[in-house]
């Protein structure tokens, strides 16, 4: 038998709410485009299963995962939806694609060439969507393979082998809208679906837009927009605030406190002595750490709630422990102590632990994990 243990909880109704929110948002039930929700990396760390199972009763068109891995773990599970994967390695399985009806991603003539090795091998033809680098310099044809590509898919698709289900790009800089980029991809997409056609390919989706261009830019819409960070209730951009979209965060990390205890002035807290108590004070240890997924350079610098007051972390954040500063409180061992959240209990959200450490939202959520259990709930109170 084990006290309480520190805890992610899920809120299944926010990611629905979510959803909701952005089919909403980009017009999908009155002819806007489609809505993929993005549930790669574990889905953000919220549990990839129960999120796509959540965003499926939600009423989203697709979901999206990087790896064939993660599309075929879905089909596992029972899901049956539309489903596409993007990132594949040489000697990737895609005939267990192809049988699991899963739409998978070509780069590059290579790639289109193992496809339909497979699908031919599998006497099935496949769903394929081509992906064009239109300026991220990631994955994807650059322009000046696209011709080869597209005429190759094209040939492909005369023959049976393939459908060419698709064709995307991906944004450098959405979260930035006044960056010149995304004009620059915007156009360069354009003309690469202008190449498609001419070779005579007449994909169904086209689709260029994460969660900020989802939001932020209307032009790059098309056909379906690809929603991940927004799904789980974050900030798709600095300066738009979830309560400002509509979104409410689904995660919350919570532990319970290990002990309280008084400290003196000049004491120092924690390996290095990196902070030293510049009063007599009380200190409560958080019993986890950078093992946990609590990011290291969140030492001196993020908060946390604790019995309804924010409380700054003092010193180095370890490998299974932090300490913060209960300023003279003796709170009882077990109090919870909320590390992030909605936001609505005066606690920091997922933003400002980002913020405070120097990263995005997402790495806080799909990082956050080790000792923390995860649970799932719908609604109401954890
Ligand atoms: C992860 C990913 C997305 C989702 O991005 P968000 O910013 O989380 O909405 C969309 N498209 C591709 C190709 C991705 O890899």
């Amino acid at each position: 038998m084990t006290g309480p243990q520190p805890e992610l909880v899920v809120d299944l109704a926010a990611i629905r709410h979510n959803v909701g929110r952005l089919r909403d948002w980009v017009g999908a039930d009155a002819g806007g485009p489609q809505l993929m929700t993005v549930v790669k990396a574990d889905g953000y760390g919220h549990g990839i299963l129960e999120v796509a199972r959540a965003a499926r009763d939600a009423g989203t068109d697709w979901l999206g995962v990087a790896t064939l891995t993660e599309a075929l773990t879905l089909r596992h599970a029972g899901d049956t939806g539309p489903l596409l994967c993007w990132l594949h390695l040489p000697g990737e399985e895609f005939a267990a694609g192809i049988a699991a009806d899963v739409e998978v991603t070509a780069y590059s003539t290579g790639q289109l060439a193992e496809i339909v090795a497979a699908a031919d091998r599998a006497g099935r033809r496949a769903r394929v969507q081509l992906k064009v680098d239109t300026g991220l310099s990631r994955g994807g044809a650059t322009a000046a393979e696209w011709p080869a590509l597209v005429a190759a898919a094209r040939a492909a698709e005369t023959v049976g082998s393939v459908e060419i289900t698709g064709i995307w790009s991906h944004f450098a800089c959405a979260d930035e809208p006044g960056h010149p980029a995304n004009d620059a991809q915007e156009t360069a997409y354009r003309l690469a679906l202008d190449t498609a056609h001419a070779a005579g390919l007449r994909p169904r989706l086209r689709h260029l837009a994460n969660s900020a261009a989802a939001v932020l830019r209307p032009s790059a819409r098309f056909d379906l927009v690809r929603c991940g960070i927004a799904s789980y209730g974050l900030d798709p951009a600095p300066g738009h605030t979830p309560a400002e979209l509509g979104l409410r965060p689904a995660m919350t990390a919570t532990s319970p406190l290990a002990l309280a205890k008084p400290v003196a002035t000049g004491a120092g807290v924690s390996y290095g002595h990196a902070w030293t108590a510049t009063a007599d004070t009380t200190v409560g240890l958080v019993p986890v750490g950078y093992g946990d997924g609590v990011p290291r350079h969140a030492s001196s610098v993020a908060e946390v709630l604790v019995a309804g007051k924010r409380r700054p972390i003092r010193g180095r954040v370890c490998m299974d422990q932090f300490v913060v500063d209960l300023g003279g409180d003796l709170p009882p061992a077990g109090t919870e102590v909320v590390l992030f959240g909605p936001g609505d209990q005066g606690e920091p959200t997922a933003q400002d632990w980002a913020e405070a450490v120097g990263t995005i939202n997402y790495e806080i959520t799909t990082r956050i994990g080790g000792r923390f259990a995860r649970r799932h709930v719908d609604g109401g109170d954890r």
